[in-house]
């Protein structure tokens, strides 16, 4: 056995116990993962992983949050986005790997707090954002039903996954857009090589392994190793009568946004553990 394949298991190995186990991911052990296209094993600097519902809600400032980095406008279509320095560490490799066959990852959106998620879904709210197919939101009643129209694509504050600093939205808010040309082999070379860095797709398309939550986005990528664990955290801390202090906020209990949208991931995207 080589040494980058034993460096690579016992790396495995430490990653999935971390995972799996309680608060003992707080440690500042590096993960590592290999790039198989050009078989160099790099390696991840990891922070420790708050747990609090603060941090879990979207609660803070990223640019005042010392675990998180500006990403630099060479990575993104905009300057003052922000992601956690371990994710942010894991893209930048899936960048270059990805420059390297000729297709550029272009941020689009990145850490969202609470207070940047309220402004973004009471704009669809009161309808000053329209909804795909130039529905205004305002116009639907009860408002159960004007808030799952929202969550077609528009997650509740206090529940979104760009709260964590580990999720991105890539290139196009269109899934159209990655079926074709350079779009699809975009997405084409994520789905071969994400993981490779620790990205996931969780919002895939609907069937029996994914029958709730928020419908497809082929732009959204997660890195895993952490939010894995915040998902699970999740799960244990939060509950739907948490999710309050926006316009329409008194339907997350009765739609249950905590198990059918937060939760309602791709199964790749979580522990295995968790499924
Ligand atoms: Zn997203």
């Amino acid at each position: 056995m080589n040494l980058q394949l034993l460096v690579l298991i016992i790396s495995l190995g430490s990653m999935a116990c971390n995972a799996s186990d309680g608060r003992s991911e707080d440690s500042k052990a590096s993960q590592t993962m290999i790039n198989t296209e050009s078989r160099v094993v790099t390696s991840i600097d990891t922070l420790p992983i708050e747990r609090s519902i603060s941090y879990l809600m979207g609660a803070f400032d990223p640019a005042k949050n010392p675990h998180f980095a500006l990403i630099d406008t060479v990575h993104a279509d905009r300057p003052n986005l922000y992601l956690r320095r371990d994710a942010y560490q894991a893209f930048t490799q899936m960048y270059q790997a990805a420059k390297a066959a000729g297709i550029l990852l272009v941020i689009r959106s990145a850490t969202r707090n609470f207070e940047y998620q309220k402004s973004i879904w009471e704009r669809k709210w009161k309808g000053e954002t329209k909804l795909s197919g130039n529905i205004d939101a305002s116009d639907i009643s009860p408002t159960k039903e004007r808030a799952l129209a929202i969550l077609r694509y528009s997650s509740m504050p206090g529940t979104s996954r760009h709260h964590w600093g580990t999720d991105i939205d890539l290139n196009a808010f269109s899934n159209s857009y990655f079926e074709s040309g350079k779009g699809l082999k975009l997405y084409q070379w994520l789905q071969a090589h994400a993981v490779e860095y620790g990205f996931c797709q969780p919002y895939t398309a609907k069937g029996p392994a994914r029958p709730f939550g928020y419908n497809e986005e082929k732009w959204h990528w997660s890195y895993l190793p952490v939010s894995q664990v915040l998902l699970k955290e999740a799960k244990t801390t939060l509950n739907n009568s948490m999710i309050r202090g926006f316009a329409g906020s008194e339907v997350a209990e009765s739609i249950d946004v905590m198990s059918r949208y937060v939760l309602g991931i791709n199964p790749l995207c979580t522990l295995a553990s968790e499924n």
